[in-house]
């Protein structure tokens, strides 16, 4: 398992916490939006940061950053996965991870060994076939059952957590929203993220403008009942 990628300090990545960010490089799904398509198609293009060097400076720098973020590509992908969030765990700091929610095994493992402090997991689109593949890329059905399995294991963990959706004008309207507020109904919290046209997976999706930034905070407004924090991230 390599790390593609390392932001050394974070404000933006775990509300309340100065984090570093490592990305972790493949991924199962195919999503046109999506803003890091050099680390899910070709991520031997870039280079891969030794885990000690990352090591080193979490240890000089132990007195102000309280914990890392895994994100992806889907961390989830890697049997090794434990193994580097125990070495993170191990050097006494927090853990945050980011995941499309497709290993529900892998979630539980982690969250069993105690070696996660907060889960965020993307909601694609509203629970069917249809809407799940459109959202992902990908044709495989099994992955439904999958994320299903993973959204309970996540609001039974005790920890804390978050659900989100990057909502898309050409993938999303208000209702499907409202499907999926409905379905995490009671959940401890659903951010809504605005599409970013730029760089993506899809160059078609460049094109698409986003959603103006009132029109997703009065989605989130109206659907805000459903769950205990409902929030807009993006412009
Ligand atoms: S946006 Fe989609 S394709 Fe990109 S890393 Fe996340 S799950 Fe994978």
């Amino acid at each position: 398992m390599e790390i593609k990628g390392f932001i050394p300090n974070s404000l933006l990545d775990w509300e309340g916490y100065i984090v570093s960010t490592i990305y972790l490089p493949y991924c199962n799904f195919r999503c046109p939006y999506c803003q890091n398509p050099s680390l899910v198609f070709s991520p031997k293009s870039l280079s891969t940061i030794p885990f000690e060097e990352l090591q080193n400076y979490w240890k000089k720098n132990k007195k102000w950053i309280d914990g890392v973020c895994i994100t992806g590509g889907e961390p989830c992908l890697y049997r090794k996965l434990p193994g580097l969030l125990r070495e993170i765990k191990d050097l006494g700091l927090k853990v945050k991870l980011d995941t499309n929610g497709t290993f529900p095994r892998r979630l539980e493992e982690v969250i069993q060994e105690k070696l996660v402090d907060y889960i965020a997991m993307d909601i694609k689109a509203p629970l069917d076939v249809a809407s799940y593949q459109k959202s992902t890329g990908i044709r495989r059905e099994f992955y439904l059952g999958r994320i299903v399995e993973s959204i309970q294991i996540i609001r039974n963990s005790g920890l804390d957590y978050e659900f989100r959706t990057t909502v898309v004008p050409t993938l999303h309207t208000e209702k499907d929203i409202e499907e999926i507020a409905s379905y995490i109904q009671g959940a401890r919290a659903y951010y809504l993220q605005n599409f970013v046209p730029r760089d993506t997976l899809n160059p078609a999706y460049e094109k698409i403008a986003p959603y103006p930034r009132e029109k997703i905070e009065s989605i989130c407004k109206r659907i805000a009942h459903y769950v205990v924090k409902c929030g807009v991230r993006g412009k």
